[in-house]
């Protein structure tokens, strides 16, 4: 938990302290612009926070899914100090660079071993679905100690968490309550990506991809993309897989 609190603070210091050579706060004029330009999301360049933190830089390639909450997180910290009303959710899109070579994967090579880690993929977005409204975390209350909590949903179904959020409560699955009213929920929308013509390899040749909010627009059906984002195998039975990508950047090419 200390370590994630770690991270907030140091994307708060790269967004408002991060200057180009001209002095500009890139970051912080970006996200200024959020409310003017009516967006939802910022581009974050892994030059840039290279320059700034090569920690949080390599934190971002190693384990993805916490930092990339709390460039979250952290993006809506400053959105509520900037606005006195209701705070629209801020989203990060993380521009895949080529200068993280070793984790771009041919589509066709995407195996378990890659599963939950952060890979660069290309191809053609070949297929793309109508965005639909999902639950991101659900929240529930801890009927031993009364904490409220929310719990990202990792499953196709919301299911109970093993544990509870304090220290020393030993409450179990079944002392929990599901608070569905408290849930968080987001846009997402399903785009079929193709590898393209210059890959030899053989193997299954096109990926699932999710795409939160202002990516969305990014993605043409028929458009040549990069990718950057974390590979999932969901087990459907003992020899039946599923397996997508959720985006955290996506580029054209
Ligand atoms: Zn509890």
């Amino acid at each position: 938990m200390k370590l994630l609190v770690e991270f907030d603070r140091k994307f708060e210091d790269f967004y408002r302290h991060y200057q180009e050579k001209d002095g500009t706060l890139k970051y912080n004029e970006m996200i200024k612009n959020i409310q003017i330009n009516k967006a939802s999301s910022i581009e974050i360049y892994y030059e840039d926070l290279l320059d700034f933190s090569p920690y949080l830089a390599r934190h971002l390639i190693e384990n993805p899914e916490p930092i990339v909450e709390d460039a979250e997180n952290a993006l809506d910290n400053i959105l509520r100090g900037y606005s006195k009303g209701e705070v629209k959710k801020g989203y990060v899109n993380f521009i895949p660079s080529e200068i993280v070579s070793d984790i771009i994967i041919p589509i066709t090579e995407l195996r378990a071993k890659h599963n939950a880690k952060l890979v660069g993929i290309k191809g053609n977005i070949i297929a793309k679905q109508r965005p639909k409204i999902q639950i991101k975390k659900a929240c529930f209350k801890c009927q031993l100690c009364g904490a409220t909590f929310k719990a990202k949903k990792t499953t196709a179904r919301v299911q109970k968490p093993s544990r509870c959020i304090t220290i020393n409560c030993k409450a179990r699955k079944s002392d929990f309550k599901y608070v569905k009213k408290e849930n968080e929920y987001n846009r997402t929308q399903e785009i079929l990506v193709q590898t393209l013509p210059n890959d030899i390899h053989c193997g299954q040749n096109r990926i699932k991809v999710n795409l939160n909010e202002d990516l969305m627009k990014i993605a043409r059906k028929g458009t040549n993309v990069f990718i950057w984002g974390i590979y999932i195998i969901l087990i459907k039975s003992r020899s039946d897989y599923e397996s997508h990508i959720d985006a955290v950047g996506i580029k054209t090419i």
